[in-house]
C-alpha cells in the first residue's frame, strides 16, 4: 500500500511557520497584504477565493477583495490592476481565473507588477523560472516540489512524466522537475502511446482535468503519483485525475483528492505573499 501524502497537514505546518515570519514582519511595521480580483461569479472561483482569504486570515496576511461584474471592460480591469500596482500597502495581486471570455487573461497577468505577481504568471517570472533565477514560482508546481522535498522523494535522475501542458501547472512543473535533474516527459491531448510513456515513470504528475483519467495499468509498481485534478465524479463527489482506489495499492506514494495538492497550492501562495512583502523593502 502506498504512502498517502497528507497535503493538508503539510500545508498547516507551512502556514504555522509563515505566521511566525508575518509576526516578525509586523514588528518591523510591514503588514503583508494580498489583493484578489474576481470578475463574474464562477462558482468554483468563489470557493477558491474563500479558501485563499481563510488562509490569509490564519497566517495574518491582510486581504482585500475586488468583485467586478461580468460587464467589466479590459480597460477597467487594467486600471484597477495599475492602481493596485501603485499602492505600496499591497504586496501581492492576483486575478482569479477564469474571467469572462471578452477579457484577455494574459493581458491581465502581464499587467500585474512582476514584483507583486504572487501567482507567478507574469511572463518575466515564467522566464526567470526557465532560467533558474529567483522568482515567484506558480503555486501548484511549487507546492508539489515542496511535497516531494518533505517526503524525501528522490528526483535526480528519475523519469518524471507530467500529463498536461497548461501555463499554470504543466509547463512550470516541467521546469521545476528539470531543475532538480529529473528526466521529464510532458504528455498532452495529442500525445501518442500515453499509457506506455506513463508506465515508464518513477514520478507521475496528472494535471488534465478528467476524472480518473490515470488508471492502474498505466502506473509502474512503486511510482510516485501526484494528482492535481479537481473534478466531480459520476457520484457527484470531488475526485482527481487519478483512479485513486485502484492505484493506492500499487504506487509508492500518492496524493489524495481532496487533501493533497490543493491545500499545498494555497500554502505556497501564502509563501509567495510573504516573499513579496519581504522583497519590497529590501
Ligand atoms: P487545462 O485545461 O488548462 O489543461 C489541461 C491539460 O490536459 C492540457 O494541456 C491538455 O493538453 C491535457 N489533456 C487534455 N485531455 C488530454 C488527454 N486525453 N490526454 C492527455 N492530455 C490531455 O487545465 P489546468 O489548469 O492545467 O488544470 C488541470 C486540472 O487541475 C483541472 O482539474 C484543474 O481544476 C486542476 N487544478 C488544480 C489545482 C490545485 O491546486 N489542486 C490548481 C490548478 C488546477
Amino acid at each position: 500500500m502506498a504512502c498517502i501524502i497528507d497535503g493538508k497537514e503539510l500545508a498547516k505546518k507551512i502556514r504555522t511557520s509563515l505566521k511566525k515570519e508575518v509576526d516578525e514582519l509586523k514588528e518591523q511595521n510591514i503588514f503583508p497584504k494580498l489583493a484578489v480580483i474576481m470578475v463574474g461569479d464562477d462558482p468554483s472561483s468563489k470557493i477558491y477565493v474563500r479558501n485563499k482569504s481563510k488562509a490569509c486570515e490564519e497566517v495574518g496576511i491582510e486581504y482585500e477583495e475586488y468583485l467586478l461584474n461580468d460587464e467589466t471592460t479590459m480597460e477597467e480591469l487594467v486600471d484597477l490592476i495599475d492602481k493596485l500596482n501603485n499602492d505600496d500597502k499591497i504586496h501581492g495581486i492576483l486575478v482569479q481565473s477564469p474571467i469572462p471570455k471578452h477579457l484577455d487573461i494574459n493581458k491581465a497577468f502581464r499587467t500585474i507588477s512582476e514584483k507583486k505577481d504572487v501567482d507567478g504568471f507574469h511572463p518575466t517570472n515564467v522566464g526567470k523560472l526557465c532560467l533558474g533565477q529567483n522568482t515567484f514560482v506558480s503555486c501548484t508546481p511549487f507546492g508539489i516540489m515542496k511535497i516531494l522535498e518533505e517526503y524525501n522523494i528522490e528526483i535526480e535522475g528519475k523519469n518524471a512524466v507530467v500529463i498536461g501542458r497548461s501555463n499554470i501547472v504543466g509547463k512550470p512543473m516541467l521546469q521545476c522537475l528539470m531543475s532538480k535533474n529529473a528526466t521529464v516527459t510532458v504528455c498532452h491531448s495529442k500525445t501518442k502511446n500515453l499509457p506506455e510513456i506513463v508506465k515508464n515513470a518513477d514520478i507521475v504528475v496528472a494535471a488534465i482535468g478528467k476524472a480518473k483519467f490515470v488508471t492502474e495499468d498505466m502506473i509502474k509498481e512503486g511510482a510516485v503519483v501526484i494528482d492535481v485534478g479537481i473534478n466531480r465524479g459520476e457520484d457527484g463527489k470531488l475526485c482527481g485525475d487519478v483512479d485513486f482506489e485502484n492505484i493506492v495499492n500499487k504506487a509508492g506514494y500518492i496524493t489524495p483528492v481532496p487533501g493533497g495538492v490543493g491545500p499545498m497550492t494555497i500554502a505556497m501562495l501564502m509563501n509567495n505573499i510573504v516573499k513579496a512583502a519581504k522583497e519590497m523593502y529590501r
